[in-house]
């Protein structure tokens, strides 16, 4: 049995999240946080999950405050605060904004609840994961970001289409950067348990139309409603549902990695990892060249911002 926290619960992404991630019998209690002004409405948005949860027969808990004491005795805590990213801004335009908002509730999750799994939403997500991992001094397999787990999935659904097939006959990955400089992994995808080069339509799948439509699909859905809530919402309600009922899944989410193509001062991107009840563990694979100099690409466009961040947060 698990106790989730939503830290955002008032944001777009934080309520449809406690709302989905309320329908899995393994979550006993949903506490919605957020920030000192707003328990009025965290009060209202309670009762409307009640009554949401009496009409379905959910039997969870609903608590809301915004003391950080209530983060005590969290098995998970989603943080989803900050300010979404504007249709004309890339989400490394965000990183300064949003890396102070990050860094003061990562520093609260490390002190009231440093033994829970801290899944960052807030983008650009590698970088808060990053940031969220330092200031929050807990243990690098109890925080990740959602990373690339929503393109890997945006991906899966272009080729299930292309090859008329139902989605989970489709394996693949998108691997580092959540952002421009993300790297489909062709090299690790399968139709059908086949290698997408031995099929025969291979020749014909529109690639690099595809990692376009990926990349600019948050974009487009921003543009025409104002904001993604629906595929971010259910991609962490997957990934909170593999850690509560201990899946054991491999999912490309954004985890601290130490290996030489980054340097031993490690920073959070998505690479395939483990995701368990216990945490999240990076697994080392094979990548075609081309795959790893797109790879090293991405890990230069992170170092470069985290840098910058770094050096303005660790003034205060
Ligand atoms: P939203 O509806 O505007 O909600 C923003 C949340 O952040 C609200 O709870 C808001 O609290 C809180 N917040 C804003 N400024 C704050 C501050 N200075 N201090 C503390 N809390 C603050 O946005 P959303 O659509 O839910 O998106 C939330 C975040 O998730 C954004 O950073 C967005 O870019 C990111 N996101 C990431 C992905 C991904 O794939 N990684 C996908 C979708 C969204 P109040 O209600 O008190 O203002």
């Amino acid at each position: 049995m698990a106790k989730v926290t939503i830290i955002g619960a008032t944001g777009q992404v934080g309520s449809y999240v406690a709302h989905a991630v309320s329908q899995f019998p393994h979550v006993q209690e949903m506490c919605l946080f957020g920030r000192v002004g707003n328990e009025k409405y965290l009060d209202g948005l309670a009762h409307d999950m009640m009554d949401s949860f009496a009409a379905r027969g959910t039997n969870t808990r609903v608590s809301f405050g915004t003391n950080e004491k209530e983060l005590r005795g969290s098995d998970i805590i989603v943080l989803t605060s900050g300010v979404p990213r504007k249709a004309d801004q890339t989400r490394l335009d965000l990183a300064l904004e949003n890396a102070k908002i990050v860094k003061q509730y990562a520093e609260m999750v490390g002190r009231m609840a440093p033994d829970s799994i801290l899944i960052v939403i807030t983008n650009p997500v590698d970088i808060m994961t990053s940031v969220a991992l330092k200031y929050s001094g807990m243990m690098p397999h109890r925080v990740f970001g959602l990373g690339t787990h929503l393109d890997s999935m945006r991906l899966k659904a272009c080729l299930a289409e292309f090859f008329n097939v139902h989605v989970s006959e489709v394996h693949t990955r998108i691997i580092g950067e959540h952002g421009d400089s993300m790297v489909p992994m062709w090299s690790a995808t399968t139709i059908g348990g086949i290698q997408i080069d031995n099929l025969l339509g291979a020749a014909k799948v529109p690639r690099e139309e595809m990692i376009e439509r990926v990349k600019n699909s948050g974009t487009y859905i921003i543009q025409s409603k104002g904001s993604t809530v629906y595929g971010p919402g259910d991609a962490i309600a997957t990934l909170i549902k593999t850690i509560v009922e201990d899946e054991n899944r491999m999912l490309t989410v954004s985890t601290q990695i130490r290996w030489d193509i980054v340097g031993q001062e490690g920073i959070c991107i998505s690479v395939p990892t483990r995701v368990t009840r216990g945490g999240v563990f990076p697994i080392a694979v094979w990548m075609a060249d081309d795959e790893v100099k797109a790879f090293s690409n991405s890990v230069e466009v992170i170092k470069d911002v985290l840098k910058k961040v770094y050096s303005i947060l660790d003034k205060k």
